[in-house]
């Protein structure tokens, strides 16, 4: 199949292309991901979180892919995801190497993107990548799968259109957090903020597919709603959503609330500061509103839309939200590289 012709297919369709003998192989898109591969990742993310807590089981993952690299090519901004990964090979006894400035690279020369992050795969066994433009994770990956050395690609942000790992650590503290409350199934989760341009909360709402009776309500300004194709995705799923423009009305009756910042790194011409977003802001006495069992969530970095005085709260979770994030990727990591079994017969 060539490009043109595999970038039309559905991701429900793509799914095949990115896995290996029924293995995960590459990571790009939330839709690839189902129900019995969340629960396991989340399992696996919690015994190596386990492990990791003496020394000697942080040798025995030391050992595990000892020998193998890692390349981080982030040319759009990121340090805390690409932190995240970075350590989460190193976990695993990965060797990284960064690419962060093309212009330190031949892309100045004239060479296409493509050609340069096929030329790194040649001395690596994974891409963990970041890129502006959506779809080029994707595109990377086909290319290599099409090429005489494929390596996996990683997603680790594409654009304003799709974050899959930060949705995966995202499941993981929902399932974290409401482990003794049935789980993720039958919870209302509020998505608030920039819903147009942010790809965390595109990313999660994919996920949310894969679990039963989940309602969402998204929040936000009505320059910055969600986008159609993700909503007619969730009505072909059968997932129950509802738009609203007012949050301190939805607080009191969600057990989630997904704070987000606006992402006015993709303004046009500055359009952001025509919209009021202060009314999209978690207030400090919206903490009265919500239920006491419920957690509020932030994929960071934040501004003004939520204030520091609620990190005070046993309800806000967004600091535990970065450290299930490394965990996550090393679970991730593990199981593109088989190495799941070891974990669990350690
Ligand atoms: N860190 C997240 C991202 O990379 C959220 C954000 O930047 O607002 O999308």
């Amino acid at each position: 199949m060539d490009w043109e012709s595999f970038k039309r297919l559905r991701g429900s369709q793509k799914k095949a292309f990115f896995m290996r003998d029924g293995n995960i192989y590459h990571v790009i898109m939330a839709q690839q991901f189902d129900r019995g591969f969340l629960d396991e990742i989340c399992n696996l993310a919690t015994r190596i979180r386990q492990i990791a807590k003496s020394n000697e089981g942080t040798r025995f993952l030391l050992s595990l892919l000892q020998g193998r690299r890692a390349m981080l090519y982030f040319v759009q901004p990121s340090t805390r995801t690409f932190l995240s990964f970075m350590s989460a090979c190193q976990i695993l006894g990965m060797q990284c190497s960064e690419v962060r400035d093309t212009s330190t690279s031949s892309e100045v020369k004239g060479e296409t993107p493509e050609d340069t992050v096929r030329t790194f795969s040649s001395y690596v066994d994974l891409i963990i990548m970041r890129y502006p433009e959506p779809g080029f994770a994707e595109r990377i990956a086909f290319l290599l799968n099409n090429s005489g050395r494929p390596v996996p690609v990683i997603n680790a942000g594409s654009g304003r259109d799709q974050h899959p790992t930060q949705a995966l650590l995202d499941i993981y503290t929902l399932h974290r957090s409401f482990e003794d409350q049935g789980g993720i199934d039958g919870k209302k989760i509020a998505l608030v903020g920039d819903l147009k341009r942010g790809r965390t909360v595109r990313s999660l709402a994919y996920l949310m597919k894969n679990y039963e009776g989940v309602k969402l309500y998204f929040v936000s300004p009505p320059e910055l709603r969600m986008e159609d194709d993700l909503k007619e995705y969730l009505r072909e799923h059968e997932v129950e959503f509802e738009e609203s423009e007012d949050l301190a009305e939805v607080i009191p009756q969600v057990d989630a609330v997904y704070m987000t910042r606006i992402q006015d790194e993709y303004d046009l011409e500055g359009e952001s500061k025509r919209i009021d977003y202060s009314r999209f802001h978690f207030k400090v006495e919206y903490l009265q509103l919500l239920k006491p069992n419920a957690i509020i969530m932030h994929p960071l970095p934040r501004r003004q839309e939520l204030p520091t005085e609620i990190d005070q709260d046993r309800r806000a979770v967004y600091w535990r939200q970065v450290r299930n994030g490394m965990w996550v990727r090393v679970a991730l990591i593990a199981k593109i590289f088989r190495v799941g079994g070891e974990i669990w017969h350690y």
